[in-house]
């Protein structure tokens, strides 16, 4: 391909060529005519390229740079989540192979109001982690998906007690003495609760938590990349 028109332009600034890296600095520019485009060629092989779409040393780096981060966080987020349910759902075993069991038991047969107190007191630190967990887990998914609708993320929220209760049940030998307690599958039930109750409101409030969030810690120039969070749910986001 000859030049259309012939042009004394030249490439002046540092430049690669898309297809094997040549610095294109110091080439010939020239206007195709059919085109309409800048063009230049590159010597090494052989290839056109516009001369506009130009991708110096140092936006060649930052982008590179930038997937690279956004590769590194996208790995960061999947590990901290399967971190979470794994605690979560650790957690919600050691329910039901625990004394608490035993307590949950004692509570159901006296219905006293003491053993109740006891076998919640008891259970309370389990219920707060799994609690967090559920609430975190469906809050990130929340963040990450900001470009799709909040209500569309239900599954989401499903996800908490299903994994909870379902490692319970699959975990559970069936000839173990948790099994045959009769106490076993309402214990199923509350570590789904415990688990549910908060994922249904992380799935209910997280985005206009997140929105919130992003107009108090946010400067303005930097929002505009989590935009998702408005117009994904068809709102503006505020100015200013
Ligand atoms: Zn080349």
């Amino acid at each position: 391909m000859e030049p259309s028109t012939p042009s004394k332009a030249r490439i002046e600034t540092d430049r690669f060529c898309g297809d094997c890296g040549y610095n294109l600095n110091t080439q010939a520019v020239w206007r195709d005519e059919r085109l309409g485009i800048l063009l230049c060629r590159c010597p090494e092989c052989g290839r056109h390229h516009p001369a506009e779409s130009n991708v110096t040393m140092a936006q060649d780096w930052l982008r590179r740079l930038t997937s690279l981060v956004a590769v590194v966080w996208m790995l960061g987020v999947v590990v901290f989540l399967s971190l979470v349910m794994l605690v979560t759902t650790a957690v919600a075993s050691n329910l039901t192979s625990s004394w608490e069991l035993e307590r949950l038991e004692q509570a159901m047969e006296s219905g006293t109001r003491e053993r109740w107190i006891e076998f919640v007191a008891g259970a309370l630190p389990f219920f707060v982690v799994m609690m967090i967990g559920s609430w975190t887990f469906v809050g990130v998914i929340n963040l990450l998906a900001s470009h799709v609708r909040a209500r569309r993320l239900w599954p989401a929220a499903l996800v908490p007690p299903g994994l909870s209760a379902g490692v319970v049940l699959a975990f559970t030998e069936p000839t173990s003495s948790a099994a045959a307690s009769p106490a076993y599958l309402p214990m199923v039930l509350i570590v789904a609760a415990v688990t549910g109750v908060p994922a249904l409101a992380s799935y209910v409030l997280a985005r206009s938590i997140w929105r919130g969030l992003v107009l108090i810690l946010l400067p303005p120039r930097v929002r505009m990349g989590l935009l998702g969070l408005w117009t994904s749910d068809g709102r503006e986001m505020p100015r200013g």
